[in-house]
């Protein structure tokens, strides 16, 4: 099964209660740090201790901020799973000036017990991942600077799942999604503007409806949008795309096979 925890679907500026985009898969694979991930995925009863890998889509800061703290509290928290492997930290390459600089900030030269065993991972596009008896397909997204999608398939239900990372429409997105049970996409462009504005390379709610339509998804869930404009966010996206919703922080989706996607 994949089981979908939306830590946060915020987008840079995360108000009172909000969180920036981030997700938790099967209580273990934590994609992309939002601000205050290590406190806010404890509302769907997963711990910081529990998270064994990270993904990192890219390296903007609405994506990494959280890691000095999820670092910290899982080491902190480590006695309630002693026997944990090293946290396995996996992204593009800007991951490594990331990763220098969240050590910096956990002062790890001082204290070095705070910070827990990782390994570092620079992932590739046509590159797999294994998790268990996950399948975690890596493709690029299209973005200002070097960035990731993800593409899981449970290899036992062979049910699947397209996370798009923060990307302008692309047709390299569509074949990476093909078919996919879920597609959980960024619609972080306004959704009342003309075109997508080419200095920030997001999506707005009908260009990730199109990708969402021309590769035959089954259910389209979008994140990272402003949560001012939901109500014209979600309207624009069903006239492309029917069966689009918005997620909502705190929310769950698994999906149990083929075609077969509940919300929780
Ligand atoms: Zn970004
Ligand atoms: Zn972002």
């Amino acid at each position: 099964m994949l089981d979908v925890g939306f830590v946060g679907v915020g987008g840079t500026r995360p108000g009172h209660g909000e969180e920036a985009t981030c997700f938790v898969i099967n209580g273990c694979i934590l994609i992309d740090v939002g601000f205050n991930a290590a406190v806010n995925m404890q509302a769907l009863e997963v711990s910081p201790a529990d998270i064994d890998h990270v993904l990192f889509t890219h390296c903007h800061h609405d994506h990494v901020l959280g890691l000095p703290g999820l670092l910290f509290a899982r080491n902190n928290r480590a006695v309630e799973r002693p026997e944990a492997p090293p946290i396995q930290l996996h992204g593009p390459q800007d991951l490594t000036p990331v990763l220098s600089a969240t050590l910096a900030m956990l002062q790890a030269d001082r204290y070095p017990q705070v910070v827990p065993e990782y390994q570092v991972h620079h992932v590739y596009p046509g590159e797999c991942i294994e998790v268990g008896d996950l399948r975690i397909d890596v493709g690029r997204a299209f973005h200002p600077l070097d960035a990731r999608c993800y593409r899981f398939t449970d290899t036992v239900t062979r049910g699947s799942l397209v996370i798009s990372g923060d990307t302008a429409y692309h047709e390299g997105l569509v074949d990476f999604a093909r078919d996919c049970d879920v597609l959980i996409h960024e619609a972080a462009g306004d959704p009342e503007a003309e075109s997508v504005d080419m200095r920030y390379l997001h999506s707005r709610p009908q260009d990730a409806a199109r990708v969402a339509m021309e590769a035959s998804a089954s259910t389209l869930a979008l994140v990272h949008y402003p949560p001012a404009k939901g109500a014209a966010v979600l309207t624009k996206a069903k006239q492309v795309f029917p069966n689009a919703r918005l997620a909502r922080k705190g929310q769950r989706v698994q999906v149990l096979g083929p075609g077969q996607a509940a919300w929780v």
